[in-house]
């Protein structure tokens, strides 16, 4: 296990923060009355990577690649200026650096500054490959006998979801309108979903693109991932109850999905991989892992009422999963489907044995049948209106922490229905 890497930033230094210079995730971020641009954070300061790139303490490229709102340019770059990035910016902020003195003006404060999306999500596809949210939820639709479909433990199971409502952490999520209609009930009805959920779950971000028509094998996908956001897949299950056969999650799933501030990239991951649990049925040839390609990293679910305490409802491992976000991109690519910069990979929602770590409210309370018990007294089955939802995600080193960050929301009443 590597140790810490001190920097003259005394907040990078500390045990519990989040961005130490082992770190350095991709944000964008303004302050006021500028534009958004990309920075990195560095303990509770953002290096303006803006800044520094125009009085030439960065040049990796003949093209300014950070006055940009979005980390879209740096990704298409290509891995190998990735780390020359990395190189170059653990160089400038270590302890006894030469030159700290000409950065520090263009450090700034992460309270004074407003995070944005950190990049262009170019499409946005949601997976299902934790299996022990794949078994509880088919457990509670379709009986302990057929939890798991017959294709589950061959191939890593997803949809294509919307690029167009993925949404920066902080971002309010009006609750959905939609058809639900009760088993005994002839007609469906149209209106604000009554069964809100969340999702825990890890986003891969794709930084390197393939043609179409040429897939591409599990290691070349691992080395296509730029990095990984908590995501929060928000979920409208009495929507997704009815509309989901036969052909997946709709509008259920259509109205938002939060991802956290900071890309943390592979190579800061890179100390705290591991495999994943062993395989119930051999996976074909084009899906093996050829190394360990999930990581060790705790991930915490939080909720509050409007003005109440924060309660800890879930606490569990990136590692529970059962495919990794490689063999997702491998499996997407395989058809021949063109992967493209930006593209986002939900891991689908990650899940442990034990009824502590589920990662959804449908879960949690068991389809709303044992309704949580919040600090404060409220109780709640799903999500009610002024309810805020925060993910954390840290992977615990010797004496420090890579942190995401946090994945927040808070829910807003639905519109109103509008008729001819
Ligand atoms: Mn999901």
């Amino acid at each position: 296990m590597t140790m810490l890497r001190r920097s003259w930033v005394p907040s990078a230094n500390r045990a519990d923060t989040p961005f130490p210079l082992n770190n350095l995730p991709c944000g964008v971020f303004s302050t006021a009355g500028s534009e958004p641009r990309c920075g990195v954070a560095i303990g509770d300061m953002i290096l303006d990577l803006a800044a520094v790139e125009e009085a030439g303490h960065i040049d990796l490229t003949d093209d300014r690649l950070f006055d940009v709102p979005f980390w879209n340019e740096v990704m298409e770059a290509g891995p190998p200026v990735w780390g020359a990035l990395r190189d170059r910016l653990t160089a400038l902020l270590s302890e006894g650096a030469a030159g700290a003195e000409l950065l520090h003006p263009h450090l700034v404060p992460q309270s004074d500054a407003t995070m944005h999306l950190p990049f262009l999500v170019s499409e946005f596809t949601d997976f299902y490959a934790g299996k022990h949210h794949a078994t509880n939820v088919g457990k509670m639709f379709r009986g302990a006998e057929n939890a798991l479909p017959p294709n589950w433990l061959h191939m890593p199971i997803g949809y294509n979801g919307r690029a167009s409502t993925v949404v920066v952490s902080g971002t309010d999520i009006i609750r959905p309108n939609g058809q639900t209609r009760t088993p005994d009930a002839e007609m469906p009805t149209f209106g604000p979903s009554a069964r809100l959920d969340f999702e825990l779950e890890l986003g891969a971000v794709v930084g390197v693109a393939n043609a179409m028509g040429t897939p591409v094998t599990v290691q070349e996908a691992d080395d296509m991932i730029f990095g990984y956001v908590l995501l929060n897949d928000w979920s409208a299950r009495d929507l997704q109850a009815w509309e989901y056969q036969p052909l997946g999650p709709f509008q259920a799933k259509a109205f938002a999905t939060s991802i956290s501030p900071w890309i943390v990239t592979k190579a800061a991951l890179e100390p705290f991989r591991t495999g994943t649990p062993a395989r119930e049925k051999d996976l074909l040839p084009y899906l093996r892992e050829p190394g360990p390609m999930l990581y060790d990293i705790d991930l915490t679910v939080r909720m509050a009422p409007r003005a109440g305490p924060f309660t800890t409802i879930a606490q569990t491992n990136y590692n529970r999963m059962y495919y990794s976000s490689a063999q997702q991109l491998a499996h997407h690519a395989s058809s021949g489907c063109a992967m493209t910069v930006g593209d986002l990979l939900g891991s689908g929602t990650i899940s442990g044995p034990d009824p502590l770590e589920r990662g959804s409210l449908l879960e949690l309370t068991w389809g709303g049948q044992r309704p949580l018990r919040l600090d404060g007294g409220e109780a709640r089955s799903f999500l009610a209106d002024g309810d805020t939802l925060t993910l954390e995600g840290s992977a615990i080193g010797d004496g420090y922490r890579i942190g995401f960050g946090t994945c927040t929301g808070t829910v807003l009443p639905a519109k109103p229905v509008r008729r001819l």
